[in-house]
């Protein structure tokens, strides 16, 4: 899973880089150029400034003026004598300069006086064409002459300049030799025919050209040469940026239409000497003038931000706005990037916010985003800063839009896994539901019997002996059921949780397997099922393998095979494939159908119409098993023909032999210990059923019910073992064996617990225990944790000593190896089997069949316990024979029992 901050970088870039490209194609876009004038000609008319336009005059030969001056001069052109005339008259009255906003391209009356008059301080209108005519070379070398800079290949060829295809000049006469200046007077237009930008600088031909506004500034102010460097225009202390095409960009004043205008028919009378004019002398004085014509007839007009306005007045006004420096600063890259950075910031702090954002922070985001590019853009504009602050807002409003749907598309994530998450735990709930009706209804079964045949037991008081024991047996066999249970629950839980730990050891893998198949047998053969061991010989002696939970697998997997086998066979086969324990069991029995096979392997699922008995956790805690082991589980399976369990488990081979497993210890059959074991233990029943083992396994016994108690007694008197339970009152067992072991006392104290919790038992060995027995505790149990701390005492083991003499094999007999604990209760069993052969004698003459299986059954059971495998197999043929009424089966039964009975030789070791 990446980093937050990692993904959330991603997002930022992957919203800004969307952003940018969404607004740069926008912004290439007519609709955000006309957006962008409409806006900010909208500013320019609420914020421009007001301007005093005390440098310039403008005389217009209006429609007024044409009217007056038709009787003495005729109708328009007029001779160019007035011109030269009034030419005369400004310069006499000390006008800076003197522009003529009239194109005299073509001869005509009077332009000799006129070339007369005109001077360095006057300035020609030329006009920019939009195709090229035939020029002649006088046509070209008059414009070098004219130009302002360069020939072909000087600098006229880099300058920032508005090209034309052709210029029309005024006739050469007037520019030379009088120096007045060229002035283009063409306009230039945006996209949507709106007067924004001036040109400075027109190029044709390869020469440049001032427009009329800067070629007035010139002719005022000849000693100042203009400069051309670095994208500016500089003349004398004033610089103007200039764009690519050498254009400026102008500010409109918000008076751009009150420049002073004086109709030219007055401008004809002052220079007459007429009375009542001599205003316009004071007009001109320092001032540059400007003459030209706003008729209708003979005017060309443009549209400004500041409204329609004839060319004569805006060549007028762009002078004046020169002078005043009121130009617009181009955007600079670097205020661009802080605008934008502005925009995005709060797009980027709600992305960065997730799913914790609420709408109205969004809203008010976008307000934000507006007002602070949208001001700081304005603010800009007013102070003659131009900006990219239309595309900053466009962008910081896109990417807030982006962060919003980023923001919806969040929630609604979050919503399906919420929705998940709630059906992930209702499924859950609804499991554990499931998990605790089944475990209900395992327990209650179990628990019913045993409260039934208990309360049998109890009130029935001519139940008989037999009886009794009868109805006991199937009281132990329901809590056996109850705490393989729980234990299996446990086992359950401990796997999920990783808790479990595997021990692997050197094992005899043969005696593993045969050990195992001998806990089943009896189950078998009562069901008439053949059970079969099949080794393959390549399989090593001994292999490093946790031997008990090799055992339960196979316990496992067996004991379902027996219980869902009804006739055929359960047959094990162990082999061995490079470093691979590899086991089957191999069952004929009802099968498991196809739908069902991958579900079999889950807690508490139980298939089929089977009701046989089971708690459905054997196969999940079997799997978990095999795979904490490295291992693999396969089932393979026909219904009605069988399964085949395929278990496959890594194991080392060893070369060590394994100690021998040891067998479970049948009851019956145990000698007894001697010793003096303190008990200590609250719960009274629970003592006195620890007092009647230790009865039973010949131990003296002292009991006292809690801690302090025992501290005491333990002192007191010698004990060879303290049985002590950690949880009592007064004193528990913790403290009273640490009590004890503070005092010196170093017998053996065995703690007594109910959890079978590692930390606990941690405790109690850190306390001073020398081991722990879970309750509840079998006779076996006790037996198994006393018997070695017992032995020795008095250099006398605590097992029987009544070790029989090895009876030397004659020939004919059958040696059986018995285990030596057994040896004391071998003889009385022998002894018992050889009456009960004399019993089946009689009961197959009197054709007593009940009493023959019983007897069957009796040696089935016993015989292979005891370790007489051929005791149980003819237990086993007789217990069959009589079930199938099979007289003439039975009756060969009884001699070979006692011929058997009377070859056998145990041997103990
Ligand atoms: P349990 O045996 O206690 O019911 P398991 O987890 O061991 O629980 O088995 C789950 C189910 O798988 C059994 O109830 C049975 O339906 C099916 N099953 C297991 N082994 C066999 C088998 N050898 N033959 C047929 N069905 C089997």
């Amino acid at each position: 899973m990446q980093p937050a901050s990692t993904r959330f970088f991603a997002r930022a870039l992957g919203m800004v880089a969307a952003t940018l490209l969404f607004v740069g194609v926008f912004s290439q876009t007519t609709l955000y150029s006309r957006l962008n004038w409409w806006l900010e000609d909208s500013v320019q008319r609420l914020l421009g400034a007001s301007l005093p336009m005390d440098h310039i005059v403008a005389f217009d030969v209006d429609e007024d003026s044409m009217q007056r001056l038709e009787p003495e001069f005729g109708a328009w052109p007029y001779s160019r004598d007035l011109y030269a005339r009034v030419a005369r008259f400004l310069s006499g009255h000390g006008a800076r300069a003197i522009a003529f906003d009239i194109l005299f391209s073509e001869p005509r009356r009077g332009d000799d006086a006129l070339a007369l008059a005109l001077d360095g301080r006057s300035v020609l209108a030329a006009v920019a064409l939009p195709s090229p005519l035939l020029r002649s070379p006088a046509y070209h070398e008059d414009l070098k002459r004219a130009a302002l800079f360069g020939a072909a290949g000087g600098p006229g060829e880099s300058l920032r300049a508005q090209a034309w295809p052709d210029l029309t000049l005024p006739l050469a006469k007037f520019i030379q030799p009088s120096r007045a200046k060229l002035g283009v007077v063409t306009v230039v237009t945006d996209a949507d025919g709106i007067v924004r930008r001036l040109p400075l600088l027109h190029q044709a031909y390869g020469r440049v050209v001032p427009s009329m506004p800067l070629a007035s500034l010139l002719a005022a102010d000849p000693a100042v040469a203009p400069e051309v460097a670095a994208g500016e225009l500089r003349l004398g202390s004033r610089t103007w940026p200039l764009d690519d095409s050498g254009s400026i960009i102008l500010r409109y004043p918000s008076n751009a239409a009150a420049v002073p205008i004086v109709p030219f028919f007055q401008l004809v009378a002052a220079a007459a000497g007429v009375q009542g004019n001599a205003h316009v002398a004071d007009l001109v004085r320092d001032r540059i003038v400007f003459l030209g014509s706003s008729s209708a007839v003979l005017g060309d007009f443009a549209y400004t931000p500041a409204g329609r306005l004839p060319g004569l007045h805006l060549n007028a006004l762009f002078t004046e706005l020169l002078l005043t420096d009121n130009v617009r600063r181009p955007a600079a890259a670097w205020l661009d990037g802080i605008l934008l950075a502005l925009a995005l910031a709060i797009p980027l702090a709600m992305a960065r916010r997730e799913t914790l954002a609420r709408p109205s922070e969004f809203l008010v985001g976008m307000g934000i985003i507006v007002l602070v590019t949208a001001g700081a853009g304005i603010i800009l504009l007013a102070a003659g800063q131009g900006s990219r602050w239309l595309f900053a807002t466009l962008a910081g409003t896109a990417a807030q839009v982006l962060a919003l749907l980023a923001w919806l598309y969040a929630l609604y994530r979050e919503k399906q896994r919420l929705f998940y998450e709630k059906l992930a735990a209702q499924e859950a709930n609804q499991m554990k539901t499931e998990f605790l009706n089944q475990m209900t209804h395992e327990l209650r079964t179990p628990i019913t019997a045993i409260m039934g045949f208990n309360k049998v037991n109890q009130l029935t008081d001519a139940l008989g002996r037999a009886q009794r024991v009868h109805n006991s047996e199937i009281v132990h066999r329901n809590c056996e059921h109850l705490l393989a249970l729980v234990n299996n629950n446990l086992d359950l839980a401990r796997i999920e949780a990783g808790q479990l730990e595997i021990e692997r050891s050197p094992t005899e893998v043969a005696t593993l397997l045969d050990d195992t198949v001998s806990t089943v047998r009896v189950v078998a053969g009562e069901k008439w099922i053949a059970l079969r061991v099949r080794i393959d010989g390549h399989l090593p002696g001994t292999l490093s393998l946790d031997v008990v939970r090799v055992r339960q697998i196979l316990l496992n997997l067996l004991g379902n095979a027996v219980k869902f086998t009804d006739q055929g066979e359960v047959v094990l086969e162990a082999g061995w494939d490079a470093g691979i324990l590899e086991m089957r069991v191999i069952d004929t029995g009802i099968g498991i159908q196809p739908e069902n096979v991958a579900r079999i392997f889950e807690p508490f699922v139980r298939v089929g119409s089977s009701r046989a008995p089971g708690t459905g956790l054997g196969l999940a805690i079997t799997r978990k098993l095999v795979e904490w082991m490295g291992g693999t589980i396969r089932v393979s399976s026909v219904p009605g023909e069988g399964t085949t369990f395929e278990v496959r488990i890594p194991a080392a081979e060893v070369a060590l032999p394994a100690p021998r497993p040891q067998l479970a210890p049948q009851e019956a059959a145990l000698p007894a210990l001697s010793g003096r074991v303190l008990v200590a233990e609250d719960v009274a029943h629970l003592r006195s059923l620890i007092e009647l083992y230790l009865d039973k396994l010949g131990v003296e016994h002292v009991s006292v019910s809690n801690g302090f108690e025992a501290v005491e007694a333990a002192l007191d008197s010698e004990f060879d073992v303290l049985l002590m339970d950690m949880s009592m009152p007064v004193m528990d067992g913790f403290e009273a064996a640490q009590v004890l072991r503070h005092r010196g006392y170093r017998k053996p104290i065995i703690a007594l617990t109910a959890y079978q919790d590692p930390v606990e038992v941690e405790r109690a060995k850190r306390e001073g225990c020398s081991g722990v027995l879970y309750k509840p505790v079998s006779i076996e149990q006790l037996r198994k944790a006393l018997e070695p701390l017992l032995t020795g005492r008095d250099g006398t083991p605590g097992v029987s000593e009544a070790q029989p003499a090895d009876t030397a094999p004659a020939d004919g007999d059958i040696v059986v190896n018995i285990d030596p604990k057994l040896a004391e209760l071998v003889p009385r069993f022998l002894a018992r089997c050889r009456d009960n052969a004399g019993e089946l004698r009689g009961a197959v003459e009197a054709r007593n069949l009940e009493l023959a299986r019983r007897i069957g059954h009796s040696l089935f059971g016993t015989g292979t316990s005891y370790g007489f495998n051929e005791l149980g197999q003819v237990g086993q043929e007789i217990e069959r024979a009589a079930r199938a009424g099979d007289i003439a089966g039975l009756e060969g039964l009884p001699e070979r029992l006692e011929n058997y009975l009377a070859r056998v030789r145990p041997v103990f070791g």
